[in-house]
C-alpha cells in the first residue's frame, strides 16, 4: 500500500521504517525535520516517564527496549547501554519495569548520594538523539522511503495524496485534529562537555525536584524541568542554574560545572496527553487514519512498540 506518515520526529520515522519493513511504500511529510524536532531535544534515555496508560506503555516499552538493545551494535545508531542509579527520597515499591530491565538491584548505602535513603540500579539504553535521528533518516532513505518538508493545515491535504494516513505529528496534533487533551510540558536541558562520568543518575521526585545526568557518546545531558502548559521554548537562565545545582546533589563530579563546560542549553515541549493516542479511525469506507501521538516524556522509550502496533492496525484494517 502507499501510506503517508505526517511527522518526522522519532514516532514518524520509526513508524515509517516499520511500515517499509512490512512491504509498504512510505512517504513522510513534516513541517520540521531533524535536527529541529522535539525528538532531537530528548536526552534520551529509555525511561517510561509521564506516558499513559501503564499497561500499554509497558507493552510498547518492552518492545522498544529489546530493539534498542539490538541497535547498540549498529555503529551509527548513537545507542549505548549504560548503568543507571535511580535515587528515591523515601522507600517505596519497586518500579513496575523492574522485572524486565537488566541487572535490577537495590542500591547499597555507599552508592547513594547524601540525603537519599533508597535507590535502584539497573541497565538501560541511552539514545543520543543528535546521532540517532540522523541514523533513522538515513536508514529510511536507504530503504526507499521518501521525506518531504511540508506543513499541512488539514488532513484533507494528506488524504488527497494517500488513502492511508498515519498521524505522528506530536504536539502538532492539537491543531491538526483539534485534540484538546493534548498539551505541552516544557523541558529544559543543559548539554555539557563529557567529563568521563559514565553512569546515568535520575531523581524523578526528590526533595530538590526533577534531576538527571545522562552521559552520551560525545557529551552529557543535565536535566531537567517539567512544566505542564508552559508553551515557551525560551531558555530560562535561572532554571539552568537550578539544574546544575540539582545535578551537583546527585554526583559530586558535577559540582564544579562552569560556563566553559556548557555546550548549549535547549528547551522542548513534550506532547502530553491523558493517554497516548494510538488507534485507527475509518474516515470513509476507503480512507483510514491511524493516530500515533501524545507520548509525553517517553516518545523515544515507546517508539518501536508503538510503531509495531501501527503496522498491526493497518494490516488488520486492510485484510
Ligand atoms: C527536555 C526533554 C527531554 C526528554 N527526554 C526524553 C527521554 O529521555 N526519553 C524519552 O523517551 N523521551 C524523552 N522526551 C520526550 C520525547 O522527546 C517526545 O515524547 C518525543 O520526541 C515525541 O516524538 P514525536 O515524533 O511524537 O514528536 P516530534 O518529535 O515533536 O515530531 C513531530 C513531527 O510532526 C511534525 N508536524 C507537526 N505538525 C505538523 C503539521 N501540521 N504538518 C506537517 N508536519 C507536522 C513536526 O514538524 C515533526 O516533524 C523528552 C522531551 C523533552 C522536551
Amino acid at each position: 500500500m502507499d501510506i503517508l506518515v505526517i511527522g518526522c520526529g522519532v514516532s514518524g520515522l520509526t513508524t515509517g521504517l516499520c511500515l517499509l519493513e512490512a512491504g509498504h511504500r512510505i512517504s513522510i511529510w513534516a513541517k520540521e525535520l531533524p535536527p529541529l524536532t522535539t525528538s532531537n531535544i530528548a536526552a534520551a534515555m529509555w525511561f517510561p516517564y509521564k506516558a499513559y496508560p501503564l499497561e500499554r506503555v509497558t507493552a510498547w516499552g518492552k518492545v522498544a527496549l529489546h530493539q534498542f538493545k539490538a541497535l547498540q551494535f549498529e555503529s551509527k545508531s548513537g545507542i549505548l547501554m549504560a548503568p543507571v542509579l535511580e535515587v528515591k527520597p523515601s522507600p517505596g515499591p519497586d518500579p513496575w519495569w523492574a522485572t524486565f530491565v537488566d541487572d535490577f538491584h537495590h542500591a547499597s548505602q555507599e552508592e547513594l548520594p547524601p540525603s537519599y535513603p533508597e535507590g535502584y540500579g539497573y541497565e538501560i539504553p541511552v539514545i543520543d538523539t543528535s546521532v540517532y535521528l540522523n541514523y533513522l533518516m538515513d536508514t529510511f532513505h536507504a530503504r526507499n522511503g521518501r521525506i518531504v518538508q511540508r506543513a499541512i493545515t488539514s488532513l484533507a491535504e494528506a488524504f488527497a495524496q494517500s488513502a492511508i494516513v498515519v498521524n505522528c505529528s506530536g504536539l502538532g496534533a492539537r491543531e491538526l485534529v483539534g485534540d484538546r487533551d493534548l498539551h505541552p510540558a516544557k523541558g529544559q536541558v543543559v548539554r555539557i562537555k563529557h567529563n568521563g562520568f559514565r553512569r546515568v543518575v535520575v531523581d524523578e521526585e526528590g526533595p530538590h525536584g526533577l534531576a538527571y545526568i545522562v552521559p552520551r557518546t560525545h557529551d552529557i545531558i543535565l536535566g531537567g524541568t517539567y512544566e505542564e502548559h508552559n508553551e515557551s521554548v525560551e531558555v530560562d537562565p535561572n532554571e539552568t542554574e537550578a539544574i546544575l545545582r540539582r545535578c551537583a546533589h546527585l554526583a559530586p563530579a558535577f559540582s564544579m560545572v562552569t560556563n566553559e563546560d556548557i555546550l548549549n542549553v535547549v528547551c522542548g515541549l513534550r506532547p502530553v496527553r491523558s493517554s497516548v493516542r494510538l488507534e485507527a479511525e475509518r474516515i470513509t469506507p476507503d480512507r483510514l487514519l491511524v493516530h500515533n501521538y501524545g507520548h509525553g516524556g517517553a516518545g523515544i522509550t515507546l517508539s518501536w512498540g508503538c510503531a509495531a502496533e501501527v503496522v498491526k492496525l493497518i494490516e488488520q484494517s486492510i485484510s
